[in-house]
């Protein structure tokens, strides 16, 4: 079926077509490429190496020709390959150049393959169709190693490598960090009374609600596992994540979920415990999560629905 693919349980979902960029100076080349791609891709076209560059990110797969007029093609593969967000699209080579040296070269420089001009069209739609579907496998099990599978948020994992890459950041410049542990309040009871259906569904709204409620770019919120969230706060002192905790429990209370057998409300409720760590050379993250632990469990034994918070010094 067009348009669809199926999952590993056969269900079928729809897709959206993917995107292949030209670049190439020539421009009969150029329309000749796009002509035999444009049925079953988006297609964009490059007339030179800097455009390249900036039209990148958009692309699934880069079809690039060596000699431009502004950069060499292996250089512009280069650049790919240097910056972090276009370092995975695939590029293969368009080279007049049929020498096993220049072949090496491009394929030394992150091309997955090349093909020599003049262009054969058939060959050109049958590698193109896939090094696509390869991209796209790519992607999802990227997707389904780094998010959640019920609650569609950051899955732990996501987290750690954000706290790590994060605290080494902030040492060079010695910023404040700060992390929130969450924990829904009752939540064995909530599944005891309501059946743990009603309970996933449960966790479901809280992470939305506490994704949305946090909102800079630079935050994370993550499930950290079971009923527990978590959320990281770079470049954000103890008093901005005060205010950052207070606005999720608020909102999580605001949903007014129904939890009857709760000591902490009549609805469903969240405790948080903050803590603020000083990223520095020479010092490592561990201490902070578990100051955010001792914190969430001063807030669970003081009468939940509430956050504690404290520094690590
Ligand atoms: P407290 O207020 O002290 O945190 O009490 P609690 O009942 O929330 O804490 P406890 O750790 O005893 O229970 C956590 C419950 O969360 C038990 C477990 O069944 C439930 N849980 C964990 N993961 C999931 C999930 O994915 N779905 C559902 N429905 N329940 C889950
Ligand atoms: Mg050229
Ligand atoms: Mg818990
Ligand atoms: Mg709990």
């Amino acid at each position: 079926m067009p348009g669809c693919q199926s999952d590993p349980n056969g269900v079928l979902f729809a897709v959206s077509r993917q995107t292949v960029l030209i670049v190439e100076d020539d421009s009969v080349q150029r329309a000749l490429l796009s002509a035999a791609l444009v049925t079953e891709y988006d297609v964009l076209t490059a007339q030179n190496g800097a455009e390249a560059l900036k039209m990148a990110a958009r692309a699934d797969l880069v079809l690039l020709d060596a000699g431009l007029p502004d950069m060499d093609g292996v250089d512009v593969c280069r650049s790919f390959k240097k910056e972090k967000d276009l370092a995975d699209i695939p590029v293969v080579f368009l080279t007049a150049r049929d020498s096993s040296g220049d072949q090496v070269t491009g394929l030394e420089a992150g091309a997955i393959d090349y093909l020599l001009k003049p262009i054969n069209l058939e060959v050109l739609k049958a590698r193109v169709k896939t090094y696509v579907q390869l991209k796209h496998q790519r992607d999802a099990l990227t997707r389904l190693a780094t998010v959640d599978g019920l609650t569609g948020i950051a899955n732990r994992r996501s987290f750690d490598n954000a706290l790590s890459r994060e605290w080494k950041r902030l040492a060079r410049t010695e910023q404040p960090l700060c992390v929130i542990l969450m924990d829904v309040d009752h939540f064995k009871q909530y599944n005891d009374t309501y059946g743990h259906g009603l309970g996933d569904e449960c966790l479901k709204r809280v992470a939305r609600t506490a994704a949305d409620t946090i909102k800079r770019p630079a935050d994370l919120v993550a499930r950290y596992g079971g009923e527990e969230f978590v959320v990281l706060l770079p470049e954000t002192d103890l008093e901005g994540a005060k205010v950052a905790a207070e606005a999720v429990r608020l909102a999580i209370s605001g949903l007014k979920i129904p939890h009857k057998a709760s000591s902490a409300a009549d609805h469903v409720t969240v405790s948080l415990g903050v803590a603020q760590g000083a990223p520095s050379e020479g010092t490592d993250h561990h201490t902070l999560l578990e100051a955010a632990d001792q914190q969430l469990y001063k807030a669970k034994k003081d009468g939940r629905n509430r956050f504690m918070a404290a520094k690590v010094e």
